[in-house]
């Protein structure tokens, strides 16, 4: 009885310090997705961590280089490979403000990323847990563990933000 007791602190204690760590990493995302939104791209963000270290961010260029696969997370995904040197992603994790679409979490698939943790979910486009389930679909040949919603609120303000604005600028 004590012992179970003990073991529920733990698993709080655990769950806890993750949700630290989940929001410190989802914050510079979040500083990413604010620089996208200062650029005029749709505000998204993303940071590779690993072994406690950053070692990709980026956001959204999408308008700026004119290339449809310039999302943050295939933008962050290229770094981390570089820095790496391996096209393998292993003991990485992926901090992204928004759910990935389709294209990216196929990318994240590719790159066998062990763990996606996401903001927002996307009604639209989500390929994670909303509209596909890509990054745990056992008929592929790797799956990801998943925490979504990580500070969504405030990746969503930043959308919310930026399409009403678009819209008052007459942009679509
Ligand atoms: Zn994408």
């Amino acid at each position: 009885m004590i012992d179970d007791t003990e073991n529920i602190f733990d698993e709080h204690l655990l769950h806890g310090q993750q949700r630290e760590t989940d929001w410190r990493f989802m914050r510079m995302a979040l500083v990413e997705a604010v620089a996208a939104f200062d650029e005029s791209e749709v505000p998204v963000g993303a940071v590779i961590v690993f072994q406690g270290k950053v070692i990709a961010s980026a956001h959204n260029q999408r308008e700026q280089l004119q290339d449809p696969t310039a999302h943050a997370e295939m933008i962050a995904l290229t770094q981390a490979a570089e820095t790496l040197g391996s096209w393998r992603l292993e003991n990485c994790t992926i901090y992204v403000t928004l759910e990935p679409c389709p294209m990216c979490a196929g990318a994240i698939v590719q790159a066998r990323i062990p763990v996606v943790v996401y903001g927002a979910a996307d009604q639209k486009a989500g390929a994670v847990e909303t509209l596909f389930q890509l990054c745990c679909d056992e008929r592929l040949n790797h799956q990801c563990e998943i925490r979504g919603g990580v500070l969504a609120d405030e990746s969503r303000e930043l959308l919310r933000v930026f399409f009403s604005r678009q819209r008052a600028l007459g942009k679509k």
